[in-house]
């Protein structure tokens, strides 16, 4: 490699190419996966799709880059739509409806993200050829986030069937 730096982000892990950007202010990210995390939801946005794939991708990112920074309602919100996507095969509308029930409660804890956060990233879906190939990617992503936080699995599903 010469002529170019790469910075490997926390939260993912992904190693992209250095463009000096500044980290986010809630994501435990570096400037350029947020950056790509901005890329992949213009192609989510733009699906216009009745399931809403979007919200899929705002969750396993948020999931994927909790931090000290992030607010504890957010971490929780993106591994409730984790479970109910992953393990009850909701669409995002419906996760999104959920989130919205559950809005008003303040008071979450702060959950310790694991040190592993799953093998794929961002990059994985932006590098994928074809829209039906993407999607694939997607749900693939939003799997391994689930996967990786393992240890709160039970936390997860037990909150999500008492705040319903
Ligand atoms: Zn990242």
């Amino acid at each position: 490699m010469t002529g170019s730096n790469f910075v490997v982000g926390p939260g993912c892990g992904q190693s992209q190419p250095e463009r000096d950007l500044d980290p986010p202010e809630r994501y435990n990210a570096a400037g350029e996966c947020l950056e790509a995390y901005y890329d992949l939801t213009c192609w989510t946005l733009v699906q216009q799709d009745a399931g809403f794939v979007h919200q899929h991708a705002v969750d396993a990112y948020a999931a994927q880059h909790v931090g000290e920074r992030m607010r504890p309602i957010t971490a929780v919100f993106a591994l409730i739509g984790l479970y109910l996507a992953v393990e009850r095969g909701y669409t995002g509308r419906q996760v999104q409806l959920v989130h919205m029930k559950i809005g008003r409660r303040r008071d979450w804890p702060r959950l310790e993200p694991p040190k592993d956060r799953g093998e794929l990233t961002v990059m994985d879906i932006l590098l994928a050829a074809t829209d039906a190939k993407k999607e694939e990617a997607l749900m693939r992503w939003t799997a391994a986030v689930w996967e990786a936080w393992e240890d709160r699995h039970r936390w997860v599903r037990e909150t999500t069937e008492k705040v319903q």
